[in-house]
């Protein structure tokens, strides 16, 4: 694993080769190095003939700087190169390059959506030193939006609360989710949202651990407990099909690998191991 220090203020002088994270849409800029993928670490953009329009320093990958950079919808990738999606290419991209490519997706989607104040509708202007959009007229301050999810693997026995949700767009069956509300603690969250999609009481509410989510902006924060009472019912706005399955007949389309929802199944069936 490399250190990455997060950083806001650029250096002054860009002479080394840096890490560029191009974003275009919801795409990174990446070069394939068939079967894997790398982000461009050039001295300068200059080089590979794309015009900015907005560009964020993340900061120092093993003291090599990294930049966040948008270029425009029309922007042809230079030779060699393609615009990917971030799902396409988890596991092409070095963890800690991914981690980081998912920031930059982040803070630029940020940086165009908060373009005017949302108190008094002037223009806002990157703060100098803080990861931060200032209203040039009220100086409210607009910071990177982040939004924080409970997801919880719920367990009776040998057993684990799987539901199928109106938005999987597949037959996968996943563990409950959902955006923790103002004012409440991660636990209500995980209580509230577990009793909404499937009307069943839950205890000894564990931390499990937590994994950022930039499609678009969330945190989740994920948890187990243990089944306490009820029976389930099914929230037809929510899932289409929820239930108990134990090991042996999970149903056949999980979460993928990379998502925080696959390590707590998969820890649950390391443990029934
Ligand atoms: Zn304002």
């Amino acid at each position: 694993m490399k250190e990455f220090i997060s950083l806001v203020v650029a250096p002054k002088e860009q002479v080394d080769p840096a890490w560029w994270f191009v974003i275009q849409g919801d795409n990174v800029l990446v070069r394939h190095d068939s079967p894997r993928v790398v982000i461009p670490r050039v001295s300068s953009l200059f080089g590979l003939g794309m015009s900015i329009m907005r560009q964020h320093y993340l900061g120092r990958l093993d003291g090599c700087h990294c930049y966040a950079v948008e270029v425009a919808d029309s922007a042809s990738p230079p030779q060699g190169m393609e615009f990917e999606g971030l799902r396409k290419i988890y596991g092409l991209l070095d963890d800690d390059l991914f981690s980081l490519a998912g920031k930059a997706l982040q803070i630029i989607d940020w940086d165009r959506t908060h373009r005017f104040c949302g108190r008094c509708g002037s223009e806002t202007r990157t703060h100098a030193t803080e990861r931060a959009k200032e209203c040039v007229r009220c100086g409210l301050l607009h910071f990177p939006r982040l939004a924080p999810a409970i997801i919880v693997l719920v367990k009776r026995e040998r057993e684990i609360l799987l539901a199928r949700a109106r938005r999987f767009t597949t037959a996968m069956y996943s563990t409950l989710a959902g955006f923790v509300e103002p004012g409440e603690t991660l636990e209500e969250a995980v209580v509230r949202e577990v009793k909404e999609e499937s009307g069943i009481t839950v205890k000894e509410i564990r931390y499990f651990g937590s994994q950022p989510w930039p499609f678009p902006h969330s945190l989740m924060i994920g948890f187990t407990a243990k089944y306490a009472g009820g029976e389930i019912t099914l929230n037809d706005e929510e899932n289409v099909d929820i239930g108990w399955f134990a090991p042996q007949s999970l149903p056949p389309q999980l979460p993928s690998e990379m998502s925080i929802a696959r390590k707590l199944i998969n820890s649950f069936l390391q443990e029934t191991n």
